[in-house]
């Protein structure tokens, strides 16, 4: 891995290079136009900065963000603090997420500055509550994610989880469901029917796991399935991901916020996600809850593509480009009537294709 250091120019294509504060960057022009002088000064910087701090500082992992700086935990296991240029920061408040990989270089009073974000691998994204044009990445190169919801307090909302399972899907990340608070489920078959409400998620290869942060039970096969893995946590707020992360590891190393509080810039809240590691490397990215989960644009088509039981019945329908709304002759209604596609997901469906643009 390379080593970035402030002094040293970046390429002319370098996107990080535009993002650079001005100050930043007359600095580096100085520096490509007295390269000698440049060398000695650089040689005196690094050599004071050995001395502040141990060198080899390169690229991180974003644990935790605020809106001073993000907590970067680099490769040896040290979280340290850096600041994003405020260009960035400003222009696209998704320019960093938790689970980003990124590069660091070094200003030359000390101070760590995020020089380039990685390219993504994944993401979980969702319209700005507050500004519904812009995306706000939650999560970024999350490897597989656990939507989170509860039996009872508050009772089962499937309808929150086709959501979650759309934005997880069209993020490229593979998602599973744990229902949580057992201990307060129905018994017998109160507790089999609903169960039932679930069979469309098994059905469809979407690993169900009923389990409770309370008394432990059911916990082992989800702890099998995020392990090792950068995870994230969503779901409706009360339905127990903290708990549940605790109770997978009570030792669970939370308070990552420390390390941005403690540079003075910014106040770490619990509304941004931050990571949690377990002592096995599962890395959990807890994020904020929501009662809610709206979705980034996407055409009719695809929106169908994240419900791939439809798939087989949309072939038969009589246009081929049926949204399955209003058209005559469509399958995946049919379907939906006898039951052979899960009415709720059906219904589901709709409501997220009413609320898109037209495409
Ligand atoms: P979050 O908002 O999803 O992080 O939910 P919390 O972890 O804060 O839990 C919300 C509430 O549910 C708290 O009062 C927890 O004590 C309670 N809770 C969490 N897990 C369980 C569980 O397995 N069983 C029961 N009975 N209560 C739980
Ligand atoms: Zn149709």
């Amino acid at each position: 891995m390379r080593t970035v250091r402030g002094d040293e120019p970046p390429a002319a294509d370098d996107a990080a290079w535009e993002a650079l504060p001005k100050r930043e960057r007359h600095r580096a022009r100085r520096t490509r136009a007295a390269p000698q002088r440049a060398r000695a000064d650089a040689a005196g910087a690094d050599e004071m900065q050995r001395a502040a701090l141990p060198p080899a500082l390169d690229d991180g992992l974003v644990v935790a963000t605020s809106r001073g700086p993000c907590t970067v935990e680099l490769d040896d296991g040290r979280l340290i603090a850096a600041v994003l240029p405020k260009a960035l920061a400003r222009d696209d408040r998704s320019a960093v997420a938790v689970g980003d990989r990124v590069r660091l270089a070094r200003r030359a009073h000390g101070e760590l500055v995020v020089r380039e974000v990685l390219p993504r691998t994944s993401q979980l994204a969702r319209p700005d509550p507050f500004d519904p044009r812009r995306r706000r990445v939650l999560a970024a190169n999350l490897e597989r994610a656990v939507a989170v919801a509860s039996w009872r307090r508050p009772p089962l909302a499937t309808g929150l989880l086709d959501r979650l399972l759309v934005a997880l899907a069209s993020g490229g990340v593979g998602a599973a469901i744990a229902v949580n608070k057992l201990d307060l489920a129905a018994r017998g078959s109160a507790f089999e029917a609903e169960l039932e409400a679930l069979r469309p998620y098994r059905e469809l290869g979407v690993p169900v796991f009923p389990c409770s942060a309370t008394t432990g039970d059911g916990l082992a096969p989800l702890r099998a399935w995020i392990g090792g893995r950068l995870v994230a946590f969503v779901g409706h707020s009360g339905a127990g991901k903290s708990s549940l992360i605790n109770a997978l590891e009570p030792l669970v190393v939370a308070a990552v916020g420390e390390v941005a509080r403690g540079a003075g810039r910014g106040r770490h809240t619990t509304t941004q996600p931050q990571i949690h590691r377990l002592a096995d490397g599962t890395r959990i990215v807890d994020t904020p809850g929501v009662r809610e989960f709206g979705l980034w644009q996407m055409s009719a088509r695809e929106l169908a593509a994240y419900f791939p039981e439809f798939e087989a019945h949309a072939a038969r329908c009589r246009f081929n480009d049926c949204s399955h709304a209003h058209e005559p002759l469509c399958e995946v209604r049919s379907a939906a009537e006898r039951g052979t596609i899960s009415p709720a997901r059906f219904a589901t469906y709709l409501r997220i294709l009413a609320s898109l643009d037209p495409a």
